[in-house]
């Protein structure tokens, strides 16, 4: 019988919001998979734990995620955690529920902290629909393609982000969804210097135009208005070309677009194939 990979969610910020069924979980496992063993073994210490930890990071995961494999198909049981907030969500962990997955090794998710949740959740924005797009593009072409893309978007959208990073989103938020657009910025969730910033994206920029940013970011960002004309094939057409130009293929191009405007995915396929 093979053991189980618990993911174990950790506090962002208050060590108080570790959960009984988190602490007895990390206590009784065999072994702890941490992101960063020295961050976990603070968490540790302060919950009077004593567990084998083996690291399990973005860059040993391919190394690291096979030995873990083996020793839970031998039947040891772990618990995964990272150095703060849910594992696999802008985490890592991703890969090894897969491979554990893939192997049949049974997988719990505990539920428990969560920076982009907790954020989404104090917003003031929608929730009933939300679309969580992580951490944006360093590179400013690809963090503007991204933004364009999310143009049409409707949805709440959460994004993570770091303080010398957040000047400049800001800027490109601005421009890829207009100034009036809600934004609340949601800073140091759970920790002394909490801060829930309710502003537009012109606020935000002028706020910080003055401020120094600091500590963790969430971005809550609100959806755009539902589309009150319907797009031309030839509209959309145009919108396809545009994708393609940068580097889409026609056929995701054309769903892409057919689900931001309407228009019939097959018709904008076969406008793009009789254009080239
Ligand atoms: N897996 C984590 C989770 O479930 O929240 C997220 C990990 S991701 C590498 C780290 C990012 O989460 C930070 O850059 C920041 O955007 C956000 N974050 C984490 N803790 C936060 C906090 N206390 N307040 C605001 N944002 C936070």
């Amino acid at each position: 019988m093979p053991g189980i990979l618990y993911l174990v969610p950790t506090p962002i910020g208050n060590l108080g919001d570790i959960s009984a069924r988190a602490a007895e979980t990390l206590s009784a496992v065999d072994f702890i998979a941490a992101e960063d063993t020295r961050v976990s073994v603070k968490l540790l210490n302060h919950l009077d734990i004593k567990k084998p930890l083996v690291s399990y990071h973005e860059h040993n995961q391919a190394q690291s995620g096979p030995k873990i494999l083996a020793r839970l198909q031998a039947g040891e049981s772990c618990a995964l955690v990272t150095d703060a907030g849910s594992p696999a969500i802008s985490d890592p962990g991703e890969g090894l529920v897969r491979l554990c997955a893939e192997q049949g090794v049974p997988v719990c998710a505990i539920p428990g902290p969560c920076a982009a949740i907790t954020a989404l959740s104090v917003s003031g924005l929608s929730t009933a629909r939300f679309a969580f797009e992580g951490f944006l593009p360093p590179q400013k072409k690809e963090r503007r393609q991204r933004l364009e893309r999310l143009a049409a978007e409707e949805r709440t959208m959460i994004f993570y982000e770091a303080p010398h990073h957040l000047r400049e989103t800001l800027e490109d938020l601005q421009t890829a969804f207009g100034p009036e657009r809600r934004i609340s910025l949601c800073r140091e969730l759970t920790k002394l210097h909490e801060e829930i910033l309710r502003t537009t994206l012109q606020g935000a920029v002028a706020h910080y135009a003055e401020a120094e940013p600091r500590g963790e970011y969430v971005l809550i960002v609100a959806g755009g208005e539902q589309r009150a004309e319907a797009v031309t094939p030839e509209a959309a057409l145009a919108l396809a070309k545009g994708l393609v130009a940068e580097g889409l293929s026609k056929k995701d191009a054309a769903r892409q677009i057919a689900a931001e405007t309407g228009v019939s995915k097959n018709a904008l396929y076969n406008m793009l194939i009789s254009c080239s």
